[in-house]
């Protein structure tokens, strides 16, 4: 008897883990279905490729462990740093925005986690992502690596200067807020490609799409949302503005 009991404990003692590491990953995959059905298609996107996407990255992966169990609720989540991974439905809906192409290249402005740059890499060519904040630039190149996301390249720096090495882009999306394009993202979208971003104006965010047609960006308003803000120079060029 007390053999046998060793024995149990022993194979609880090494199989527990994966047992409920496994579980835990099918949990997750019914969260993530229910995520897409109940937030994100019942709001109204058909895009199945978005769907697809969406689906497809474990967004728990992306998140504090602290907050896994909740990472497929319908409400931004704290990534450490003052800063924040966006709703569910909003990747959703910025990334059906962008139209994306499997043969696009598109940057991203705010890398954050690096959950938005993972979804978008499922669906176009190559995506550069630019984070202003050392760590969360770090962390978010060496997840993105682990999980095999070998399209997206990050850069740590200041998004209002775009990434002129890899530029033109088909796409660029802005993950923060900010009151105006600034120029050298406008210079270095394609003619006829696409801007989505949330614009600060009259004390609200509206989220916008812009298209570049004979070099000037036609604004389209979406939508309301609520966005962390931009930091770095476009704060002192704003301050300059005024
Ligand atoms: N897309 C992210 C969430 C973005 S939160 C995700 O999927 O998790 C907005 C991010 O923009 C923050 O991480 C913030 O640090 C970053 N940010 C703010 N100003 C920036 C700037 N000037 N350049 C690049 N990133 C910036």
């Amino acid at each position: 008897m007390k053999k046998f009991l060793k024995y149990f404990f022993i194979f609880l003692f090494i199989f527990c883990p994966k047992m409920k590491k496994e579980n835990s990953e099918e949990y997750y995959k019914i969260l993530r279905e229910r995520m897409v059905k109940e937030q994100i298609e019942r709001r109204g996107i058909k895009d199945q490729r978005v769907l697809k996407a969406m689906r497809e990255v474990k967004r728990h992966l992306f998140v504090p462990e602290a907050y896994r169990d909740e990472s497929y609720n319908d409400y931004p989540l704290p990534i450490g740093e003052g800063q924040t991974i966006s709703q569910p439905f909003i990747v959703a809906l910025m990334t059906s925005l962008l139209e994306p192409k499997e043969s696009d290249k598109v940057l991203e402005i705010g890398t954050g986690s690096g959950y938005q740059a993972a979804v978008l890499s499922l669906l176009v060519k190559e995506v550069y992502t630019i984070e202003i904040i050392e760590k969360l630039a770090k962390d978010a190149e060496k997840r993105l690596k682990e999980l095999g996301y070998h399209n997206v390249k990050v850069k740590w720096g200041d998004g209002f200067e775009g990434w002129e090495e890899y530029a033109p882009f088909d796409k660029i999306i802005i993950t923060c807020a900010l009151p105006y394009i600034p120029k050298p993202l406008k210079e270095q979208l394609k003619e006829g490609g696409k801007i989505c971003a949330p614009i600060e104006r009259d004390g609200f965010q509206v989220l916008s799409v812009f298209t570049k047609k004979n070099n000037e960006l036609i604004e389209k308003v979406c939508d309301y949302v609520r966005f962390v803000p931009m930091r770095g120079r476009i704060e002192i060029e704003e301050k300059e503005d005024k």
